[in-house]
């Protein structure tokens, strides 16, 4: 067998046995797994609101993310999904240089039948009596009705003074700068002017990043699942169109993935005709094996959360700049560049991925807090 496949072969035995053992965890011993600090399930029987909040790590200030709203099949998906997400946000909130912990909330049940004002009042209430701990926004299914139902009950609300209600400019603007650190260190340029990008994506943030980038001179490929985008990319900005099977496989020196999660995997990265990966979808890697082998291959992968924090440094902004000053949250995701190249400085010096390298990053800017 090849080398190849039986490394494959004993990582996927491995997660198994992982998620086996972490199936047969208790509450407290998930807790510890993860390393959080308080996990709170909250109910109203009136409205019908069941949530979790789960606090991940406060060392650097109250925890931030958002509130999810999903039909989970099960409530042990659903804190599954909370674990998870809340760790990550301690992670990418360290990373991108912000004075928050992690956090995150999901609520379980069907947004179609149980969205209402008194069900985002008795939660707001839940999210008070926390006392700022935790700080919650927008996330998939809450949007900002629902936020501004939950303000009523709850200061602890944040993410609410974006442009036109919307993060995506400054996530936009992240991401490209993102890239723009991946242009300097690949090719020691200072602009993106006669690169070719593959966007695969363009919505509200790819469209965005799209035009950043054509505006800087970049010569852009793209795709996305409805031609109305593809059409208007291919008038605005000159783009060449590509069909579905020849989006990662085209010739390109960035490719910019803008849409779904988990794109690349074993199989399709050995396909990728590029010098650099980073776009704003979350989740672009399927596991570290992919960022090992980007790397072997020697295309420079640009971490997703830490790229693709515009929107979350403008949440944290907002919690400590009073009043909200836009010019400082652009300052601050700006700085995006800066700390894209010292993660690529970082896994160099200790000889990791840098899909890896991001997590040791935050990591240690926590622990430096602990200290
Ligand atoms: P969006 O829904 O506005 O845009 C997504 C676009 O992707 C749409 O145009 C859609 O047609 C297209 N698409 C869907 N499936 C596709 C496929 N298989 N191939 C090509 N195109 C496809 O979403 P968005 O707000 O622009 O976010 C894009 C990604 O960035 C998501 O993964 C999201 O989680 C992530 N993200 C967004 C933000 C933000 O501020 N909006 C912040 C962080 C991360």
């Amino acid at each position: 067998m090849p080398a190849g496949l039986r490394a494959a072969g004993i990582y996927i035995l491995l997660l198994k046995i992982m998620f086996w053992r972490y199936e047969k965890m208790s509450i407290f011993e998930k807790m510890d797994f993860y390393g959080h600090e308080e996990l709170v399930f909250a109910r109203d029987e009136e409205t019908g609101l069941k949530a979790i909040i789960a606090i991940h790590d406060t060392t650097l200030g109250p925890a931030l993310g958002g509130t999810r709203m999903w039909n989970y099949e099960s409530e042990e998906d659903a804190l599954y999904d909370v674990l998870r997400l809340s760790r990550g946000m301690s992670l990418k909130n360290a990373g991108c240089g912000l004075k928050n912990g992690g956090g995150k909330a999901v609520i379980i049940g069907d947004p179609r039948k149980l969205k209402n004002e008194a069900f985002f009042k008795a939660y707001g209430r839940f999210i008070e009596s926390l006392a700022g701990r935790y700080y919650t926004a927008e996330d998939v299914n809450i949007n900002t009705q629902d936020i501004a139902y939950m303000q009523e009950t709850t200061k602890y609300v944040t993410g609410t003074r974006e442009i036109g209600g919307n993060p995506s400019p400054y996530t936009a603007r992240g991401t490209f700068m993102g890239i723009k650190a991946g242009i300097k260190e690949k090719f020691g340029a200072d602009t993106a002017e006669g690169l070719t990008v593959v966007v695969q994506g363009l919505g509200s943030v790819g469209y965005m990043v799209a035009k950043l980038l054509h505006d800087e001179g970049a010569i852009l490929k793209v795709y996305d699942i409805n031609p109305d985008a593809v059409k208007r990319a291919v008038e605005e900005f000159g783009a060449t169109p590509l069909n579905a099977d020849e989006v990662l496989t085209a010739e390109c020196d960035i490719f910019a993935p803008c849409a779904l999660g988990a794109v690349i995997n074993s199989g399709n990265a050995k396909a990728l005709k590029c010098k650099i990966v980073g776009g704003c979808a979350n989740n672009v890697l399927v596991d570290p094996q992919t960022g090992e082998e980007l790397e072997e291959r020697g295309i420079l992968y640009l971490p997703d959360y830490i790229i693709n924090a515009g929107g979350v440094i403008n949440c944290g902004e907002e919690i400590v700049t009073k009043p909200y000053d836009a010019s400082k949250v652009t300052e601050k995701v700006d700085k995006i560049y800066d700390t894209t190249l010292n993660i690529i400085h970082y896994a160099k010096d200790k000889g990791i991925t840098t899909y890896e390298a991001a997590d040791h990053y935050a990591m240690d800017i926590i622990k430096a807090g602990r200290a």
